[in-house]
């Protein structure tokens, strides 16, 4: 599904180097190197404050933290999701309302989202999934008539940007009140262990976040509110930095591939290939297709396996029929399309290094395969 060992081959000497200076100064926390790369993603994105913390998951529980909404405050998220948001509602004693995907491009319906509105509603949290971002221009008209906050989860989508009506281009993490992000390898821009960051525009909200990583810290010792330690490792930062160089073209190699991809797929039967939103960017963390129905994904993805091509079904079950989030008294049908999407989903290798032969290989074979 990816290949992080050739990528890290055509960029062995930088990493190499940027790990042994982390190494010779011994400066294994904090520093240098994490302040810079903060600086350096903040003008990379347009973004005024990138906070690095320790992964993902942090990143969206340290926001929760910092807008410190009452118990039983409901923010409505997709269930058609991987669970790291949904689990960080959960843990901070808030309550997650589960919205249906959106039918072409599998984030939230923003069509369903203000009958979910009760005043309990604090929040919106879009995730903006497999490399696009949701329809940002009706969430934040619905936010700003129901005066909710915009949590933007950008761990599949950072570098892409979502374009208005008006022509304005923005990018993604940076259009809602605050967003996050991850670092894991398999991210478009991945690290070699953990990581992850919180961005934003609002000055105020930027030294919350920064304190509540930093054990509710300004100054060591002084603890001003309840924190936790959050931090992204120095060598972590290090890695980041020779990456983020990259990221334009590793952005433009992921969309070559599913140009390559979208030309011998389009006009296969009962093949639907990802739809992209016009004007706005596609960064591809995953090349996701909806097949027929679950037998047929399931017979294929076997089939695939079985001539050496790897393929992964994101989500294959949705949140809201897990056995974590029962309590919440969903049932199956409560959301129809999601659980029709996890059960059509099937993705294909995606990744920097994929070559044309390797391409042709995998879809002369998924054509087979969807004949057998
Ligand atoms: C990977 C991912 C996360 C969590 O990131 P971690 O760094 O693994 O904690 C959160 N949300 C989405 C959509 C993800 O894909």
């Amino acid at each position: 599904m990816v290949d992080l060992q050739a990528q890290y081959q055509q960029i062995k000497s930088e990493i190499d180097t940027a790990i042994a200076e982390v190494l010779e100064s011994a400066a294994f926390i904090g520093g240098a190197q994490v302040k810079q790369f903060a600086q350096e993603l903040a003008a990379y994105l347009g973004i005024k404050h990138v906070i690095p913390c320790a992964n993902g998951t942090d990143a969206l529980q340290i926001v929760l933290m910092a807008y410190n909404f009452p118990k039983g405050s409901e923010i409505i998220v997709p269930s058609f999701n991987y669970v790291a948001a949904v689990e960080v509602i959960a843990l901070m004693g808030l309550v997650p309302v589960f919205v249906e995907v959106e039918p072409n491009y599998f984030c939230l319906d923003t069509a369903q989202i203000e009958a979910l509105i009760t005043p309990k509603t604090v929040a919106i949290l879009p995730v903006h999934l497999f490399g696009q971002g949701a329809d940002l221009e009706q969430v934040m008209q619905i936010a700003s008539r129901h005066q909710l906050v915009v949590i933007e989860d950008t761990a599949q989508s950072i570098g892409a940007k979502f374009t208005f009506s008006d022509g304005t281009a923005q990018p993604l993490g940076g259009i809602g009140h605050v967003g996050t992000t991850s670092f894991f390898p398999s991210k478009n821009l991945g690290c070699m262990g953990d990581g992850g960051a919180i961005f934003t525009n609002d000055d105020a909200l930027a030294t919350q976040m920064q304190m509540i990583a930093n054990h509710g810290q300004k100054q060591k010792y002084t603890y001003q509110i309840v924190g936790i330690n959050s931090r992204l490792d120095t060598i972590q930062a290090a890695i980041l930095r020779v990456k983020l160089k990259y990221l334009t073209a590793y952005t433009a190699a992921r969309q070559k591939a599913a140009d390559f991809y979208d030309e011998h797929l389009s006009n296969v039967p009962n093949v639907q290939i990802p739809a992209r939103r016009t004007g706005s960017t596609h960064v591809f963390h995953q090349y996701t297709l909806l097949l027929e129905n679950k037998t047929v994904r399931d017979r294929v993805k076997a089939t695939l396996a079985e001539v050496g091509v790897p393929s992964m079904s994101y989500y294959p079950s949705p949140l809201h029929l897990q056995q974590a989030y029962s309590y919440l008294g969903y049932e199956k049908g409560s959301l129809p399309l999601s659980e029709s999407f996890c059960e059509r989903v099937l993705a294909l290798p995606m990744h920097t290094e994929l070559t044309e032969e390797q391409q042709a290989y995998i879809v002369e074979q998924l054509k087979l395969a969807l004949k057998s």
